[in-house]
Parts: structure tokens; sequence; C-alpha cells
């Protein structure tokens, strides 16, 4: 089959009532809007979007004129059962997220399985995705990944899947805010050491787009000195296997050593250790007997 046969470059049809677009929009740069995602806006009799203001903003650049509906984690569970509402009687209906892909730390699964089961057809308008974008840039290995999204912040759960993180050997990509950036990159020293490889993408698509490696200790030093802002997309190396079984061990052991050093009982620097890694206790102090 010839290469012009695969591309086609009309969609003269679109929208068609009763189908789902998920449409992608600009992380940044405005020229990454593209043209099929701008007309298939503008023809569209309903835009599901986060911010009803912050879209119409972008929707008055590009003169998009359509009727803007609030569709964000607070509503989600009234607004899906009226779209899909929408949907059956033939309106035609897109949805967006303030930035990049619906769905991808964005809302958007609900009602795209909700529409799936409800048997009406889903099409995506593809655009930019922040993890894709800092996953390519980053120079770390691309052929397996995996995708994290923002980590909670309740401390359990937040140790618990940091320690996975530290052991997992995909590339791991992570969103975080800019405040609490220095507090992850510090985990994450703790956790992978200084040496494990790191790309940050700062602001990606935009005037002051940056990236910021090789490792995590390089990071730790410039952000010191550098005070986190913008948007930011952690990229993390996969953690090689010897380093897992070994170095991290080492890391451990050395961390509770500190602690009984400053004259806490074996057990306290298990425990504390314990709260901190989302390692087992019995495991942390059967370490410190090795
Ligand atoms: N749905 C979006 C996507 O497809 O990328 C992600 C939305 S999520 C709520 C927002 C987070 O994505 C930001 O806090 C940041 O971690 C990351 N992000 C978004 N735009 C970015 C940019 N231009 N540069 C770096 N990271 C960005």
């Amino acid at each position: 089959m010839g290469l012009e046969t695969d591309y086609i470059s009309e969609h003269q049809n679109e929208p068609n009532q009763g189908v789902l677009y998920i449409v992608g929009t600009p992380i940044g740069n405005l020229e990454d809007f593209s043209p099929r995602a701008k007309n298939l806006l503008s023809k569209v009799s309903i835009i599901a979007c986060e911010d009803t203001r912050h879209s119409s903003k972008l929707f008055k650049k590009f003169k998009v004129k359509a009727s803007l509906i609030s569709f964000h984690k607070h509503n989600i569970h009234s607004r899906v059962p009226q779209l899909l509402e929408a949907l059956k009687k033939g309106e035609t209906l897109a949805l967006i997220s303030d930035a990049g892909l619906p769905s991808i730390s964005d809302p958007g699964e609900e009602l795209v399985s909700a529409s799936r089961l409800s048997g009406h057809k889903v099409i995506c308008i593809p655009g930019p995705c922040a993890a894709m974008t800092a996953l390519v840039s980053s120079g770390l290995p691309t052929k397996r990944f995996c995708f994290e999204g923002f980590l909670p912040s309740r401390t359990k759960y937040r140790n618990l899947l940091l320690s996975s993180i530290s052991k997992e050997k995909r590339t791991t990509i992570i969103y975080e805010a800019p405040h609490r950036l220095l507090k992850l990159l510090k985990e994450l020293a703790f956790l992978c050491g200084e040496e494990r490889p790191i790309q940050i993408a700062r602001e990606l698509t935009k005037k002051h787009e940056e990236q910021i490696g090789p490792t995590i200790g390089k990071a730790l030093q410039y952000f010191d000195q550098n005070k986190p802002r913008g948007e930011f997309t952690i990229v993390l190396g996969g953690a090689p296997k010897e380093v897992i079984d070994t170095k991290s061990d080492m890391e451990l052991i050395e961390a509770m050593q500190k602690l009984i050093s400053n004259g806490e009982s074996k057990n306290f620097a298990a425990k504390e250790l314990a709260s901190k890694t989302g390692y087992p206790k019995n495991y942390l102090y059967s370490l410190i007997h090795k």
C-alpha cells in the first residue's frame, strides 16, 4: 500500500452526530493546535471543557463559537448522564481539557467509558501531551515506560508508590507542581540515589522551555539555586537490577545508622524509615542486623 493511501487530509463530514470527539489542545504553544482540531471545535454544537473561562480565551483567538459546558472533577457524576443524553439526541459533542489531552491527569475517562458502554462512537483528535513530549525529548529509554501522573500527597500512599517507583525498571513519567518539586527530588534522591538518571522538562513548547538533568543529584543542585517556576514533567530513568538489590539496601542501612548514631533505638530507626519509605518495618529491622 502506497504512503499516500495511508494518509487522509480531509474530514469534511466531521463532526458526526452522536459521536464523542476527544480533542487535544496546546500545552503552551498555540501553533500546536491542529487545523483538524480547530475545524472540528468550530463545528460541534457542544464543547465540554474543564474551565469555561479558560477555554473561552483560547476560542476567542481562534473564533470558535460553540456552547461551552463545564466538565470537571467536581461535576463529573452529574454531567456524564447529561452529555450522554445530548449524544443520544444527536448533538455533536467534543471534550477538551485546559491543556493537552483529556483523560491524561485530566477529566475524561468516565465520559469515554460511559459513551462506549452506551454504544456511542468515540474518536480522538490527537494533540500535544506533556508526558509524551517530555519522554521523547528526555533521551531516556522509550521502549518501555510507565506514567504515574501526580503522586498522592498522603504520606502512606505516597511513600509506598515512591518505593515501588524507585524499583521500577521502566522509565517513569511523573507530573509535579513547582512548589513540590524539590520535595519530590529529595524523596527520589533518597530512594533511587543521586546518580539515577532523570530529565526534568520545564515549560514544554513555551518560551522558557528547558530540560534539567542528567541525574537526580545534578537536578537537586540546579533547583537549590533556581526556584522551580512554571510547569514540570519528570522523566525518571529505570532502576538497574544490581542497584535495586544492593545499593538501595545499603542506603537504607546508612539512613538507619544515622538515626541510631543520633541516639535513637534500632526499633525507632526501623519504624521511622518504614514510614518514610514504605518498606516493611520488619524488613528494615532485619537489615540492621545484617
Ligand atoms: N492533560 C495534560 C496533558 O496531556 O499533558 C496534563 C494535565 S495535568 C492537570 C497538568 C500537568 O502536566 C502539569 O502540572 C505539569 O506537570 C504537566 N504539564 C502540562 N503542561 C506542561 C508543560 N508545558 N511543560 C511541562 N509540563 C507540563
